[in-house]
């Protein structure tokens, strides 16, 4: 593992929540029905966000290399490519369902055992102590037992307007997992599969079933011949793709990080197997430390702070079925280390599933070796949500100025959602008013630029600073005179006065990564 020494960041997941609210950037799924869990909407400017983040992904990974083709597949796929894949069969998560009424779902690996003592729930309302029926909380102490009670017991057995008692039972302290919302037993897990599903056609029987896929990966390794004949590639090469996934998470949680639709940046590259390489030719596991280091080195490039970045390489009993060896890169959430993205070795597993499930002969004909193999594949897969809340916890930032708070998001100016803001000093002067538009209009023919005068200055530079626009531009009275208006800067708050006709390049010249 890299080693950090980085502290926790000190912005809360909520004040981030709150921020994304306020400021158009994400908002809860289906918000007036009382949401949808596990979804998540974004708003005006989180949609520029995530757009950015995805253009910086494609720009690194297409563009610039020589190496990389895209590819946007077909979300729904032939159910013969998952039971492939082997995710019918494998890709669950063993699941408990609490006795308790709170009727909550949990990974039974998200669970630690706890010690409890057995509260039991007794009427007293008659005078004569009662056991209620069905009414036994296990809970650490009487405060949490209490608290168990009053969310969901008092209802669900119907008690409210009885006079109740919870009575310790001696010596039934134990060790177990326990529901962490009502205090009632968990069920023994079982394997739940996280695929979600859906029918095709206007027959809703099993043959019509199809599922949402789960992972981008698939759709890219079913049409390796087909990207690899047409484009003419030899080997290594890889092919990139972008886009939706769901999973039916049973306990989606912490904001964007894990939700139940979401989008992902993955790259399966093709190399040779390291056994059939000349010595000094680039193997898979070559190929695995490349790829390590150049994502971790895309994280750092748009702004994540090296200290809350880093590596671990996963145990041999983490290790996925098909994987020889993963990497995980992983950032410091306000909610401790967690994945960001999993860089793994997957061998010629798929690539062989595929050719014995469809019969179809996916090798690769090496002219050098003139035979056919099944390559190898390294597969980066990142979340573009994960890299979002990522990108948006780094930048967030509060100082002091002067005696007030400033909230600024300091973003990379590549992922800033919008790039200038335009505003007349004084909104009832219409040369000014004029003016301000015409920059903005101007401007919009390079970058995403805003017209703003629904408040005074003061406040639109707030508004601006807390979505990390890096430039915003005054039309004044003397702008008039002098054809000049005032730029003032994200980061520095520093003011430049400069002729309209200079500010378009000078925002360009800020703009262009060094
Ligand atoms: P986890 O262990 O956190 O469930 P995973 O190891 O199953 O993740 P992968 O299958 O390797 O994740 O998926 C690759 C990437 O896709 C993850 O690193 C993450 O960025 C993103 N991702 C996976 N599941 C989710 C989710 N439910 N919500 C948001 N992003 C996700």
């Amino acid at each position: 593992m890299t080693q950090t020494t980085a502290e926790k960041p000190t912005v809360t997941m909520e004040t981030i929540v709150s921020l994304c609210k306020r400021r158009g950037i994400v908002f809860p799924g289906s918000d007036i029905y009382e949401g949808l869990a596990g979804t998540f909407d974004y708003g005006p400017v989180g949609a520029e966000l995530k757009q950015n983040v995805k253009n910086a992904w494609w720009r690194s990974v297409v563009y610039e290399r020589d190496d990389i083709e895209g590819l946007d597949a077909a979300i729904l796929m032939n159910p013969r490519t998952w039971k492939a894949s082997g995710h019918l069969d494998t890709f669950s998560d063993p699941l408990c369902d609490t006795r308790g009424p709170s009727r909550k779902r949990y990974r039974a690996d998200h669970i630690e055992e706890t010690e409890c003592t057995l509260h039991r729930i007794v009427d007293v309302t008659e005078g004569e102590p009662a056991p209620v029926e069905g009414g036994e909380i296990w809970a650490p102490n009487k405060k949490k037992a209490k608290e168990f009670y009053q969310k969901y017991w008092e209802k669900y057995l119907n008690l409210e307007g009885r006079r109740v008692k919870l009575e310790q039972v001696e010596g039934s302290t134990r060790l177990g997992r326990f529901s962490p919302d009502d205090g009632g037993v968990l069920t023994e897990p079982r394997d739940f599969n996280l695929m979600l599903t859906t029918h095709l056609g206007p027959v809703l029987d099993s043959a019509a079933k199809v599922y949402l896929r789960p992972e981008t990966a698939q759709g890219i390794f079913v049409n390796f011949s087909n990207v690899q004949s047409s484009m003419r590639r030899k080997l290594p090469f890889g092919i990139a793709q972008m886009g939706k996934s769901f999973r039916n998470e049973i306990t989606p949680r912490n904001f964007l990080f894990r939700t139940r639709e979401f989008e992902q940046m993955e790259i399966e590259f093709f190399c040779k197997p390291g056994h059939l390489c000349k010595p000094g030719e680039w193997t898979d596991e070559d190929w695995l430390r490349h790829w390590i280091e150049e994502r971790m080195n895309w994280y750092t490039r748009f702004g994540i702070r090296p200290e809350r970045l880093r590596l671990r390489q996963q145990e041999a009993d983490e290790l996925a079925h098909y994987a020889k060896a993963t990497g995980d890169v992983e950032y410091l959430f306000p909610i401790g280390w967690q994945e960001l993205e999993g860089i793994a070795n997957r061998t010629d597993y798929d690539l062989r599933q595929h050719m014995e499930h469809s019969g179809k002969d996916l090798r690769y004909f090496d002219p050098e070796l003139n035979d056919r193999y099944v390559p190898y594949v390294i597969e980066p897969s990142a979340g573009v949500d994960r890299s979002c809340l990522a990108f948006l916890v780094d930048a967030y930032t509060e100082e002091k100025v002067r005696d007030d708070k400033r909230v600024v998001l300091k973003l990379h100016r590549s992922l800033a959602p919008v790039k200038a803001a335009v505003f007349p000093l004084l909104k009832n002067k219409p040369e000014l008013v004029s003016m301000a538009r015409n920059l903005c209009r101007e401007l919009k023919k390079d970058i995403y630029a805003v017209y703003d005068d629904t408040a005074a200055i003061g406040k639109l530079y707030r508004r601006q600073d807390e979505i990390g626009t890096p430039y915003c531009i005054t039309v004044d009275v003397d702008s008039l005179e002098d054809q000049a208006v005032t730029v003032r800067d994200r980061d520095t708050m520093e003011q430049v006065r400069l002729g309209i006709d200079k500010v378009r390049d000078y925002i360009l010249d800020g703009l262009r990564e060094q």
